[in-house]
């Protein structure tokens, strides 16, 4: 039978209790800043919530006319920014345990006293280990909502994305269009040049997307090799030139295979969303327009016909 750990009752319990209860209230009303930033940093693992709260508390015992914080995550910069400008400035690298988890530099109008410069780091020191853990937890995030092999976002990304376009677009009125892009003859590839080849050519042809589209425009892995974009503010027409450019761009691809160059083609299917229909719908529309393509002769573009 297992022993299970009694709980030593004693005489002095209650006043543990009552020292508790008063630390507690310490805790919660502290005037003291870093008891104040440590507990506030306790309560999220949202970086942006945790710079805020940094620059306020920050802000509070040594002034500054901006902070600007800045951290690569995965493939992604993550910024953050309050105030403007001002000619003087102090720089951090927040390293911690060997790995660095961005730089903050934090500007203003007056020189920063050694005796600032020496509490800008106490203060950070004390927000280092919580801005790791926010660090970690949205590269988790993004991890989560990115595709392994060609860094584009996944189609859990895209199920998400959709789901608010759709909202967006039923609220707002909005025309987004969806493109799915299927490489031709993809299978021949790998059979013919192995896998790892394969892979490469999804690689270069996710990166080759990515060069042809707008910032706005957003790329995602839909299946094995197929990709899907989406284009928010985009009606169908100006959604045909965007395919025509992915299936050009795709097109231009070359690889070396010692002997020979190898080649990749795509097929693309065009769909706006329509007001009332769901994603699923909608993503029926896109694959029906790529099957026209693929039926056509494939290496072409086709938009759904309700819209064309
Ligand atoms: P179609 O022009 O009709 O699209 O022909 P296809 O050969 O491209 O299509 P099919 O669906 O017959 O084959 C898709 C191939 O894509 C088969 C599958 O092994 C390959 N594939 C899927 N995911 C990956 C991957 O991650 N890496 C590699 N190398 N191949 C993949
Ligand atoms: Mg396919
Ligand atoms: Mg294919």
């Amino acid at each position: 039978m297992k022993n299970i750990p009694t709980i030593q009752r004693s005489a002095s319990q209650p006043k543990k209790l009552a020292d508790l209860c008063q630390a507690h209230q310490e805790w919660v009303s502290a005037p003291d800043v870093l008891t104040r930033l440590t507990r506030r940093l306790s309560t999220t693992l949202a970086l942006e919530t945790q710079l805020g709260i940094l620059a306020e508390e920050l802000g509070q015992i040594i002034p500054f006319d901006s902070m600007n914080y800045r951290h690569r995550i995965n493939r992604q910069d993550f910024v953050f920014s309050t105030g403007m400008g001002g000619p003087h400035r102090c720089e951090y690298r927040l390293n911690l345990e060997g790995n660095c988890y961005g730089t903050l530099p934090l500007n203003r109008r007056q020189r920063f006293s050694e005796e600032e410069l020496q509490g800008v780091e106490t203060i950070i020191s004390v927000a280092i280990c919580p801005l790791r853990n926010a660090c970690q937890y949205l590269a988790i995030e993004q991890a989560a909502l990115t595709d392994a092999l060609t860094g584009v976002a996944n189609k859990r990304a895209l199920d998400e994305e959709l789901a608010r376009c759709n909202q967006l677009a039923q609220r707002h009125n909005q025309q987004y269009s969806l493109i799915l892009c299927d490489l031709d003859h993809f299978k021949t590839i790998n059979d013919n040049h192995g896998h790892v080849v394969g892979d490469h050519v999804l690689r270069m042809a996710a990166e080759a997307m990515e060069r042809s589209l707008r910032t706005s425009d957003t790329i995602y892995r839909f299946g094995g090799e197929e990709f899907a974009v989406l284009l928010p503010l985009t009606g169908g027409k100006d959604a045909r030139d965007v395919a025509e450019r992915l299936r050009i761009a795709i097109g231009n691809i070359r690889i070396d295979c010692g002997d020979t160059t190898l080649s990749v083609t795509t097929s693309c299917g065009v769909a706006t969303h329509l007001h009332g229909e769901t994603t699923e719908q909608w993503i029926a529309r896109a694959d029906e327009a790529l099957y026209q393509a693929k039926h056509l002769g494939r290496n072409c573009t086709r938009v759904f016909a309700s819209i064309s």
